[in-house]
């Protein structure tokens, strides 16, 4: 496969106000895909970025036939953005890397040489996880646990930094959820699979785009999602305070009728603080999965896609279609 309408290798950039990085970007990824055989395209999918980075990548476009620009109506998040390339890329197979170069490019040579040794699913790893707050480890660590649990795969330093293959982007193409997990999707779609260790850089420019609230409601989301678990713990929690309830019961009983019955209103409103509060807790968990539901079954599109370009074809280049 040589043209470029057809290309073996596309990549998908999810980007967020990042004018600073995508020339970097644009340079670290040329330079090692041009050494290579394969054809390849480079989908820059602008996630309604208010700086200049819709500019930036409409010049690149203009100027290289490999570079297709996406721009969304408004922010729809990362993950929109993911599914957007991963819906319009034509290639054999996809590699998915933010822009800001935390995800270091040189380590695509590696991917695409266990991609051409059969595999089909690449996952780059992080080795360490570069320069996070300890609430920020602490908080990654709790949710890629309970992720863990709820695919059977290992969380741990897993990043959306990945090379799928056709048929994975097929299947993950079948999957009708709103509610999009990538990392959580491609582990749940299986096929063969294999990873690559990397060094987490600093970010080449800007902030991170993630507010502290932000990760949580995004962890939330994707446990909810993927995983049935917190309901099963809510059943166990009244299964628990049912058990609780009666022993205590007896024993009241029993000091009653003895005449050592505790007087005053503490033990009942501690006991009643409690239940309350488990009570809510289970109704709040509940309650998380019926807004799914509702979100679900609104089916409304992922993303909006206010405008896209093609690269366009150089005088001298062979004819795309
Ligand atoms: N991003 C995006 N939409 C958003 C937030 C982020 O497309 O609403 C992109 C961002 O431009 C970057 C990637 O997703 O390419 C990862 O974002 P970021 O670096 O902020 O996340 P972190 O590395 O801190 O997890
Ligand atoms: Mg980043």
């Amino acid at each position: 496969m040589t043209n470029s309408s057809n290309p073996a290798v596309s990549l998908v950039v999810p980007l967020y106000n990042e004018q600073e990085s995508i020339g970097p970007l644009f340079t670290a990824l040329t330079d090692i895909l041009d050494k290579r055989q394969q054809s390849w395209e480079l989908l820059l999918v602008n996630d309604g970025s208010s700086d200049n980075s819709a500019a930036i990548i409409d010049a690149l476009s203009d100027d290289n036939t490999h570079v297709h620009a996406i721009h969304f109506s408004r922010n729809f998040g990362k993950e929109a953005a993911l599914d957007a390339g991963l819906a319009n890329a034509h290639g054999d197979c996809i590699i998915f890397i933010d822009a800001d170069l935390q995800h270091p490019p040189k380590c695509i040579e590696q991917m695409l040489d266990k991609w051409q040794q059969g595999f089909d699913v690449v996952n780059a790893v992080k080795k360490q996880r570069g320069d996070e707050s300890v609430y920020h480890r602490w908080l990654a660590f709790i949710f890629n646990r309970i992720m863990s649990g709820a695919t059977g795969e290992d969380f741990q330093g897993a990043s959306d930094f990945k090379l799928i293959d056709r048929n994975v982007a097929e299947a993950l193409m079948q999957c009708p959820e709103r509610t999009r997990f990538f990392r959580g999707l491609v582990a749940w779609v299986g096929f063969k699979t294999t990873s690559v260790e990397f060094d987490v850089a600093e970010r080449s420019a800007g902030d991170t785009k993630w507010s502290r609230w932000q990760l949580i409601k995004y962890s939330l989301t994707n446990i909810v999602s993927f995983s049935s678990f917190p309901l099963v713990l809510v059943t166990w929690i009244g299964a628990i305070t049912v058990l609780l309830g009666a022993v205590l019961g007896v024993q009241t009983l029993f000091n009653y009728l003895s005449g050592n019955a505790i007087s005053g209103f503490t033990t009942v409103i501690m006991l009643l603080i409690f239940l309350c509060g488990i009570i809510l807790l289970s109704l709040g968990t509940i309650s998380l999965y019926i807004a799914k539901i509702y979100d679900e079954q609104k089916a409304r599109p992922l993303y909006i896609i206010a405008s896209s370009s093609r690269g366009k074809r150089k005088p001298n280049s062979e004819p795309a279609d």
